[in-house]
């Protein structure tokens, strides 16, 4: 019990590493704080955060083929095309910043695995010495 509940400290600390990380290569202004409340509180805010993620900042129209897409990145998702917005606003570490995200939720979630895993098998286990010992006493 003691590991599960440290590990699970653990995944929220990665859980909120990844939204800060994911909300800094969105060049969001409040990273620290996605990444505070998602470590401190968790799934709530965590859910919040993905609804929100991708609708707030400035969006543009792509110039090349008129897709919609966010200030923030390089080039159109759709066509290519690079973004003509001011260069300032492009965030050269997005990329890098979206990759260590991915990283931080991909191990938070291996964590959880193997924590549902060792749970079932630690079950498994009580369930088979119960039911040994019952057999034992019954016959
Ligand atoms: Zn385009």
């Amino acid at each position: 019990m003691m590991i599960v509940s440290l590990v699970m400290l653990a995944v929220r600390v990665l859980f909120g590493l990844a939204a800060y990380h994911d909300a800094s290569s969105k060049s969001n202004p409040d990273a620290t704080m996605w990444g505070l409340l998602v470590g401190f509180l968790g799934i709530i805010p965590g859910i919040i955060y993905l609804c929100i993620r991708n609708s707030s900042g400035n969006y543009l129209l792509c110039p090349n083929c008129g897709f919609k897409h966010y200030l923030y990145d390089a080039a159109c998702p759709r066509c290519g095309a690079p973004t003509q917005a001011p260069a300032q606003n492009i965030n050269p570490l997005a990329a890098q910043q979206a990759r260590r995200a991915r990283l931080f939720l991909t191990i938070g979630i291996v964590l959880i695995g193997i924590t549902v895993l060792a749970a079932v098998v630690c079950f498994v286990g009580f369930i088979a010495s119960v039911s040994v010992r019952s057999h034992g006493i019954y016959y």
